[in-house]
């Protein structure tokens, strides 16, 4: 039975409309749902409507109603929302939709949550995560073997003769201040790398978009110019003109799809000739709900 990713959110952490701004776009996001991206987030869905998610961004509960019109998903059974969930890092919109999982809402009961142990760690001696890990609506596991050497973890196995969903998370270099970052392999076929500091910081980028079919890579901004004023330096993210550059060969033979986008970014609008640019260099934007055939 095929699997299918479905992008949950194409919006960077605070999404768009972004709370307390009033840009043209936030603004025009505010009275116009199509042009409304959601926090960072993908999933896993089956035809059982078996669901693993990959972050836990503060959209949560849109996105819940967004996949309850995916019939898979709205036939599945069992008493948690999910049936595992992968966190890549702590920037809030990573990880800050947890909040729901807990006995004030979904009471989740004893649900898989894959993390790096310093994300682990992190959540077990901060509230007001520590009190899912105390009630046991949650379960912390390690991503696996070490973060130098990463293994594949079965966190999905599925019946008859249908493959397990696997993950394999890969550490990327990525501003750090609570805990480190993971990208994560879906079955060896799709790649999801929503935050990373620069391309040229991860040696392995290039064999790791190489390797799979389908990459979802971090297009936070676009350019340099849509940060006047700001140090370079503090920008913890790529700009869509160094990722056509970096990996505009490897379009040929897969589809690369730009994600994590920033309320400023140009290509949020996709008449924009920014969009338009990304598109010609043979590059995909993500798009709200967009479903990716595994
Ligand atoms: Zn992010
Ligand atoms: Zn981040």
């Amino acid at each position: 039975m095929p699997l299918t990713v479905y992008i949950l959110g194409s919006g960077q952490d605070g999404g768009l409309p972004q709370f307390g701004s009033r840009m043209a776009a936030d603004m025009h996001a505010r009275v116009d749902p199509l042009a409304v991206r959601l926090g960072p987030s993908i999933c896993v869905l089956d035809d059982d409507g078996r669901c693993f998610l990959v972050d836990v961004s503060p959209d949560i509960k849109e996105q819940e109603n967004r996949l309850l019109a995916v019939p898979a998903y709205a036939r599945r059974a069992g008493v948690n929302p999910f049936d595992g969930v992968l966190l890549t890092h702590a920037h809030m919109g990573h990880y800050a939709g947890l909040v729901h999982f807990g006995r004030e809402a979904a009471n989740c009961r004893g649900l898989p949550v894959y993390c790096t142990e310093k994300m682990a760690s992190f959540l077990a001696a901060n509230a007001p995560w520590e009190q899912l890990v105390k009630l046991e609506n949650i379960e912390l596991r390690s991503v696996g073997a070490t973060l130098a050497s990463p293994a594949s973890v079965t966190v999905l196995p599925r019946a008859g003769q249908a493959p397990p969903l696997q993950i394999r998370a890969i550490p990327v270099p990525h501003r750090g201040e609570y805990t480190d970052t993971v990208g994560v392999s879906i079955n060896e076929k799709l790649l999801y790398v929503p935050d990373i500091d620069n391309w040229d910081a991860w040696p392995a980028a290039r064999e790791e978009v190489a390797k799979h079919e389908v990459c979802l890579l971090d297009a936070t901004f676009y350019s340099r110019e849509e940060l006047p004023g700001r140090d370079l330096r503090e920008i913890s993210h790529p700009f869509i003109t160094d990722t056509l550059a970096k990996f505009g060969d490897l379009a040929k033979g897969r589809r690369i799809i730009l994600t994590h986008f920033n309320h400023s970014n140009p290509v949020c609008d996709p008449g924009s000739k920014e969009a338009r640019s990304v598109q010609a260099a043979g590059f995909e934007l993500a798009q709200e709900m967009m479903a990716i055939a595994l």
